[in-house]
This record gives C-alpha cells, structure tokens and sequence, in this order.
C-alpha cells in the first residue's frame, strides 16, 4: 500500500468512526479490512475518503441519495452482518438496488434505469408502429 493509499484509508477510518454506531461496534480492525477490499486502488480509496469527508450525511442512516457505490457496497456487507442499515433508493425506479450511475444532480439511480427509453424515445417508437409494451420493458 502506497502512502497515500494509507492516509486516505486512515483519513476514511477516522470520518467513519467518528460517526459512532455502528462503526465503532464494527471496530477498527475489521472496519480496515472492509475498506481496503472495498478500494484497493488509490484512486478508490481517495474517492472513498472524500465522499466520507465531505457528506454531511450519517453513512449508515440517511440512506444519502449521492452515495457513491463503494460506500452501498460496504454497507450491504455490514447489513449482512446483522447490522441494520438504510441504504439510497434508485432515483428513477424507487428501487433499493445497488446505483451505480450519477444523474445530472448527483443523485444516484440502477443500472436498469439507465436502460429504460425517454419519453421522447418511447414516443417516437410508438409513432413509428413498434409496440409500446417492448419499450415500456
Ligand atoms: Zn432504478
């Protein structure tokens, strides 16, 4: 691990923890080895550490609309553990699938979301004589 690796990791360990429970159950150590298997690029675990640095949000609770996928990711592992968590719902199908795109306003939506035609495409194919419960699907 790089040493900037190690700051952003210690730099996301501490915004973490001082955000209490569950964290601080979770414990340090373990917390360690779930965030450097969740980022282990730099790129990511810098990624990770501005996110946990800069959202006003409590992780595990506000279910925050931005949340970026590392952090979903890591908090379906910790639900698993028996932990309860609120994660962010897609903001196109209201579904609490795992968001991995961002919408022009930062907010987070699914990948089937991406997929779904506008409007104006469904429109355009039911003018165009195609059926509209394939585009609808
Ligand atoms: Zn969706």
């Amino acid at each position: 691990m790089t040493g900037r690796t190690s700051r952003a990791l210690s730099a996301s360990l501490d915004s973490l923890l001082a955000q209490g429970d569950p964290w601080v159950t979770i414990g340090e150590r373990a917390l360690i080895e779930l965030l450097v298997e969740l980022a282990p690029t730099g790129q990511g675990m810098a990624h990770l550490a501005r996110y946990l640095r800069t959202t006003t949000a409590r992780v595990a609770d506000d279910a925050d609309p931005q949340m970026p996928r590392q952090v979903q990711v890591l908090l379906r592992t910790i639900r698993g553990l028996g932990y309860n968590i609120e994660l962010p719902r897609c903001a196109r199908c209201g579904e609490e699938k795992l968001l991995v795109q961002t919408l022009h306003d930062g907010v987070r939506a699914c990948a089937t979301a991406r997929r779904r035609p506008t409007r104006d495409v469904a429109t355009n194919a039911v003018r165009s004589g195609r059926s509209a419960s394939v585009v609808a699907g």
